[in-house]
């Protein structure tokens, strides 16, 4: 299988050659070439695979430059009970007829991005052995996705991990996960600022390319296609656990930020698996939304975007929409060009609503939408736990909200449970007047000696700090 990059103008490459890359040199992202086809027989017969042995299947379609008993021993130490709680991994349960929640979030830190980072992880170090070659990698984070890289990187040899994060501003639960880390390849950076700053930081050091290339500084961002590919799995194990046979249609509503996670499920979708339709859940930031109302994909300046109870959520543009834009317009990467390239560049939006092919999302490809906003997500977890006796995180909340206008009878929906209520507990006890159950292995963590240095806001004081752990 070969990877092309959505702009067009980048070598054809192999699975191994982008797992380290972030962006297409040409500024795109990668796609793999065509999407494998699953024929009825062959979903016949993953229905009763184990989860790593389903995700061994899925993943060899896309990954044919890694060994196949090796690429089978990463997955059955990656997609274990003991690191995900149960041995069904991502676990269905039934609110009621016909309206599922599949949980995603009993990894390591309790949210979905632990079932791609897991697994980058092990790929990472099994990668870079081959290599004989270390990496070092830089990011920011407000809180998820730091802080699953970190587990996911822990301990992993030829991987050293710099997290900036701003001083004070994740949540005390949060800081715990990440700064009680002891492990000698974890750095946390809190920097006096805030998020944007950290973006900025790592935006500088990334730019100065004779750093980069001499510390070898890469990134784990969500539009790595590892991290997509590892997504896809889960459409496939919520569809065998929400259906008796193979002939039946499931939907799924996903609660997006940057897209990463509902564009896994439209990847699963290309691939055969029946899914009738995707519902893109977002907050009060609604770029994504309005896109799918509209046509219109209108990226949101810093001060146009909110600050919600439903952070993870809280984007002003989503960097992995440009692979389904290229889906959309036919895989044409000089229309992609205009309308990511020209289109963005000069105005800040682009707009397909008269389009044919903007007819198509819905069509063709099965995209709905749906928002909501605090007072949507303070009801939607008091719904919940009054009715079903579940409770709910803000984010699955948003998901929940936007299934629920996008039910068809006879059609199951399955609504992905991004993180646990534990995560945000501040938003459920304003819903419900009380504090989340905690997971055993997460009492007291608040009381755990921290590991982590203060750094100014300053691109050069995180430069001499990673050149002075780098040996
Ligand atoms: C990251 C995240 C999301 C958004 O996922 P995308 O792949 O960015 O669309 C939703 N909910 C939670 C809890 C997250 O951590």
């Amino acid at each position: 299988m070969n990877y092309l990059s959505t702009r067009g103008h980048a070598d054809r490459k192999r699975f191994c050659e982008i797992l380290l890359e972030g962006l297409a040199p040409d500024g795109g992202l990668y796609l793999p070439e065509t999407y494998p086809q699953v024929d009825t027989a062959t979903l016949a017969a993953w229905r009763t695979l184990p989860y790593n042995e389903l995700a061994f299947e899925i993943l060899s379609l896309y990954i044919d430059d890694i060994p196949a008993a090796d690429l089978k021993a990463i997955c059955a130490k990656t997609y274990t009970a003991e690191v995900f709680g149960t041995d069904e991994i991502v676990p269905l349960r039934e609110l009621e007829d016909g309206v599922y929640l599949e949980a995603l979030s009993n990894g390591p830190t309790l949210a979905f991005k632990d079932m791609a980072m897991q697994l980058l992880g092990n790929l990472f170090e099994y990668e870079l052995a081959r290599r004989g070659a270390e990496l070092n990698i830089l990011g920011a984070t407000s809180g998820d996705t730091g802080s699953a890289a970190e587990y996911a990187m822990r301990g992993k040899k030829g991987v050293r991990v710099f997290m900036t994060s701003p001083d004070g501003r994740m949540s005390p639960f949060q800081q715990a996960q990440m700064f009680s880390l002891q492990d000698a390849n974890i750095h946390n950076i809190a920097i006096t600022g805030v998020f944007d700053d950290c973006q900025d930081i790592v935006k500088a050091v990334s730019n100065d390319l004779g750093f980069k290339r001499k510390y070898r500084i890469g990134t784990v961002n969500s539009i790595n296609w590892a991290r997509l590919l590892a997504q896809v799995v889960y459409y496939f194990a919520g569809y065998f656990q929400a259906t008796a046979s193979n002939d039946k249609p499931v939907s799924f509503t996903v609660p997006s930020g940057n897209f990463g996670n509902v564009c896994a499920g439209h990847v699963a979708r290309m691939m055969g698996l029946p899914i009738q339709t995707l519902v893109v859940a977002t907050n009060e930031n609604d770029v994504l939304d309005e896109f799918f109302r509209t046509g219109v994909y209108r990226v949101r300046a810093a001060v146009d975007t909110h600050e919600t109870s439903s952070p993870s959520m809280d984007i002003s543009k989503a960097s992995n929409f440009e692979r389904f834009v290229f889906d959309l317009v036919g895989r044409d990467p000089a229309k992609l060009r205009q309308l990511f390239v020209d289109d963005l560049g000069l105005t800040g939006s682009f707009e397909l609503s008269a389009d044919p092919a903007f007819k198509q999302a819905a069509e063709r490809f099965g995209f709905r939408s749906g928002r909501s906003t605090h007072a949507d997500r303070l009801a939607m977890i008091r719904d919940t736990e009054k009715r079903f006796a579940t409770l709910i995180d803000p984010h699955t909340a948003d998901g929940l909200k936007a299934a629920r206008e996008q039910l068809t009878p006879g059609v199951p929906m399955v609504v992905l449970e991004t993180a646990l209520p534990i995560k945000f507990a501040a938003t459920v006890v304003e819903a419900l007047g009380e504090e989340p159950a905690r997971p055993k292995k997460f009492e007291g963590i608040e009381a755990l000696p921290k590991r982590v240095v203060q750094l100014p806001a300053d691109a050069e004081a995180v430069k001499a700090y990673i050149a002075q752990h780098c040996d």
